[in-house]
């Protein structure tokens, strides 16, 4: 058991620090959901689902063509049902798959991947599962168990998404299994190519309920850097004025619209970011488990500040 003294240590630690704008966890693997719930973080801002999927070491198209697309849907709903649960009542924002080819290429039935010359121009996202439909479905039934089961806290989220009508495709899929998107639903999209950033309002009025800024891509893509070449990695920078002038696009036109507009990319974690996205208005800032509490300290202060400037002004 704990001593006494201990436990008095770590209540006080525990005193919940409120912020305005939400503080949330990425979580990839399910089993580190109660350790993400334990930092007190406002939901799941990401939920990554590779490593839910390919963990099981068979790609999914596999199941697919062997006839086991149930099998799928419970290895997808196994994982998200222990997120979701850890955190119920609290929003956890499922991302469809997103795993580069190369990522694929080990796994049982992953032979015939494309070799591809840059897998992070490829095929990969959104524009992938289009195009094999069958494992959106997949991962839309899931979300439709878990919605059946009382888990209406789960958002669906589209990854590197380039042009709206990916998102109104998207949209038909899911319907398809009978889920209303934006009304079952929360359903959003990651905001981390450029052409996202820039064609944000007709997103908008596409109809979605969240955003949220993919800065890992955004700043690869913006940038022209890979972000895995280590020969171009000094290049790679989110606090460039051009990712930040997509940032700042995107947040303002989101609060304009009422939409909310988040962060999941890394540059949520970085203390001099985190204070200009709160200017800007981000509604949520979703960081890694353990960097959960250091973010929320810097959001508290970054509002404060601004509350601070703001009054100061007004003398
Ligand atoms: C991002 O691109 O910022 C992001 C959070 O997604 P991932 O790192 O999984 O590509
Ligand atoms: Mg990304």
């Amino acid at each position: 058991g704990e001593e006494p003294a201990e436990a008095a240590a770590v209540q006080v630690s525990a005193t919940p620090l409120i912020t305005v704008t939400e503080v949330k966890a990425n979580v990839s693997m399910a089993e580190a959901a109660p350790k993400a719930a334990a930092t007190g973080a406002d939901g799941v801002g990401l939920l990554r689902t590779e490593h839910m999927m390919l963990s099981t070491g068979v790609h999914p198209r596999k199941f697919i063509l062997d006839g086991e697309e149930d099998k799928l849907v419970d290895v997808i709903a196994e994982g998200v049902l222990k997120v979701a649960d850890e955190f119920y009542p609290k929003p956890v924002w499922y991302r469809t798959l997103d795993a580069p080819t190369d990522e694929f290429i080990t796994l049982e039935g992953g032979e015939d991947e494309p070799r591809e010359h840059n897998p992070m121009l490829g095929w990969r996202g959104i524009r992938r599962e289009l195009d094999e439909p069958e494992i959106l479905k997949a991962e839309f039934k899931a979300i439709k168990k878990l919605h059946d089961k009382g888990y209406t806290n789960i958002g669906i989220m589209i990854p590197l998404s380039q042009h709206p009508s990916e998102l109104r495709r998207a949209k038909e899929i899911c319907r398809e299994v009978g889920l209303e998107p934006q009304v079952d639903v929360e359903f959003g999209m990651m905001v981390e190519i450029p052409a996202a950033a820039i064609l944000i309002d007709e997103y908008i009025a596409e109809g979605i309920d969240f955003v949220s800024l993919g800065t890992n891509d955004l700043t690869q893509y913006t940038l022209a850097v890979d972000r895995n070449n280590e020969f171009v990695a000094k290049h790679y920078r989110e606090e460039h004025p051009a990712v930040m002038a997509l940032i700042e696009r995107t947040i303002k036109h989101c609060a304009a619209a009422g939409v909310t507009c988040s962060i999941c990319g890394q540059a949520g974690s970085v203390p001099h970011i985190v204070e200009k996205l709160v200017k800007f208005g981000i509604t949520s800032v979703s960081s890694n488990t353990d960097a959960v509490e250091e973010v929320r300290k810097t959001v508290a202060r970054a509002e404060k500040k601004i509350m601070l400037d703001a009054a100061r002004k007004q003398l």
